[in-house]
């Protein structure tokens, strides 16, 4: 599943490409993913013959900003892509759910595997709707995304910490790959409870978490399987990885084989001599 940084590279690649741009039509191919509104009648009458102004972004979710404040929201889950197609060029994707065409003639392609992905299409105001998004908490290097925030709810939580890691409402944007990452940099093993971890190791889980998401970026995302970014190209971030899928190979500090847990019921990856089960 793309994680902050995978779709961080998304949304530049596209930003790059669609704004300024202008909606001509729109084909849906698999309406069920279409959240909001429901009909593909509505749904492309509230956005064809609009502008794109620019793609944002908000943890794993990214929002096609359109004129008139209106918004174009999709989450692609597990295995959900967004390419931008230019004009003339050939696109194949057994998997295509939904195609905005735009008045240059280029296109940009909704493809979903496991069609878990979501679509939504928000008037002003209609943000709130999306609860995911509603309830999301600070994310990695933003500005309120402090080391005295992360032992806040560290302090409060009754939950391993990498539970607390992965929850959206507590931190937005972090996923299993740069949670198991975050953790190895900090030295803290992943079932250690939240409450028990000092406010030296939330200063250290703090810095892991936001170094661990601006290398991510800069290698232009993780690639595992399905993942690829706008441009259809895959990142190379998994050459640098700590634990993650290394499960049985030497850890790149002490040397001790990597071992495989499962915490919040999502495959954990961890060096059983670096990182502390006690503070
Ligand atoms: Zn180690």
């Amino acid at each position: 599943m793309p994680e902050m940084p995978e779709v961080e590279i998304i949304r530049r690649h596209l930003d790059s490409k669609l704004a300024g741009k202008k909606i001509k039509s729109l084909e849906i191919l698999l309406p069920r993913q279409l959240k909001w509104p429901q009909s593909p009648e509505d749904f492309s009458r509230l956005c064809c013959g609009l502008a794109i102004e620019g793609m944002e972004r908000k943890g794993k979710y990214l929002l096609m900003r359109l004129e008139g404040e209106i918004r174009i929201l999709f989450h692609l889950r597990m295995t959900g892509s967004l390419v931008y197609v230019e004009a003339g060029q050939e696109y194949e994707n057994a998997h295509l759910r939904a195609v905005f065409y735009l008045e240059d003639g280029s296109r940009l392609c909704f493809a979903d595997i496991r069609t878990f992905g979501v679509i939504y299409g928000l008037k002003p105001g209609e943000l709130e709707m999306v609860k995911g998004l509603k309830e999301m908490g600070p994310e990695p290097l933003s500005p309120a995304f402090t080391a005295e925030y992360l032992e806040r709810i560290a302090c409060k939580s009754g939950t391993p910490i990498k539970n607390l890691l992965l929850d959206q409402r507590k931190i937005g944007g972090i996923g299993n790959i740069y949670a198991d990452e975050a953790l190895f940099l900090a030295h803290i093993h992943p079932k250690r409870q939240a409450g028990s971890l000092t406010a030296e190791e939330c200063q250290n889980l703090w810095q892991a978490v936001n170094q661990v998401i601006e290398a991510g970026i800069k290698d232009g995302g993780t690639t595992f399987r399905d993942y690829r970014n706008g441009e259809g190209r895959k990142g190379s971030h998994q050459e640098h990885l700590y634990v993650y899928h290394r499960q049985g190979e030497p850890c790149r500090q002490c040397g001790t084989l990597i071992e495989y847990t499962k915490v919040a019921g999502r495959g954990t990856h961890y060096c059983p001599l670096c990182q502390r089960l006690e503070p």
